[in-house]
């Protein structure tokens, strides 16, 4: 029990945790009320309250490599039914940071990929740009017919408009300020100031 061995690395670890998600994981009962309510948790995604044990017991490495964050859809489900009130989802999100920062590889390297597409198009144009960021994802990850029968249905509903592809339009300033004061705030925190 890597949690009763006092190892200040482990400790450090469930430390950064609770400070960086601002969630008292000590006070977590183990019940599993969580994972019992959570969409997400099935055998091959371990669900809130085993990550959360990974955690407690300083399994740094099976953490930021669990795959339960990458699928956390924040539904927080788990925090109306927990008895402590632990929100996964700020767990989820601080995780999500660490790994970043120490450059762990995405379990999940297609989720990775839609998000940092994701966010690209919302850089550039203010909003997700639904077309491209579909397009993108299926040409990166080599399947570029994958999504073209629900494509056309939609299309033909009026759900999404094939020009919105040509059309450019730009983010505006506070999309800019937003995504610059996150730059600098992952810059500060890579060079520890
Ligand atoms: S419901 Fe709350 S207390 Fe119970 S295992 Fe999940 S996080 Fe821990
Ligand atoms: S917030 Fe995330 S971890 Fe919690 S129930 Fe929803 S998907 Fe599961």
């Amino acid at each position: 029990m890597n949690r009763l061995t006092g190892a200040a690395v482990e400790k450090d670890f469930l430390s950064r945790v609770i400070e960086e998600s601002g969630q008292n994981l000590l006070a977590c009962l183990q019940c599993g009320k969580c994972s019992g309510g959570c969409p997400i948790s099935s055998d091959e995604v371990a669900g809130p309250r085993r990550l959360i044990a990974e955690i407690l017991y300083g399994n740094k490495r099976q953490a930021l490599e669990d795959p339960t964050w990458w699928y956390c859809v924040a539904c927080g489900t788990c925090m109306t039914r927990c008895p402590v009130e632990i929100n996964m989802y700020r767990v989820a999100t601080a995780l999500a940071e660490m790994a970043e920062e120490e450059k762990v590889p995405p379990s999940e390297p297609d989720i990775h990929l839609f998000e940092e597409l994701f966010l690209k198009s919302v850089e550039k144009y203010g909003r997700a740009n639904e077309l491209k960021v579909v397009m993108n994802f299926n040409l990166r990850t080599h399947h570029p017919f994958k999504d073209m029968g629900v494509g056309m249905t939609l299309m033909r509903k009026g759900a999404i408009n094939p020009g919105e592809f040509l059309k450019g339009g730009r983010a505006g300033e506070r999309v800019a300020r937003i995504f610059s004061r996150i730059s600098s705030k992952a810059q500060r925190k890579g060079t520890g100031e």
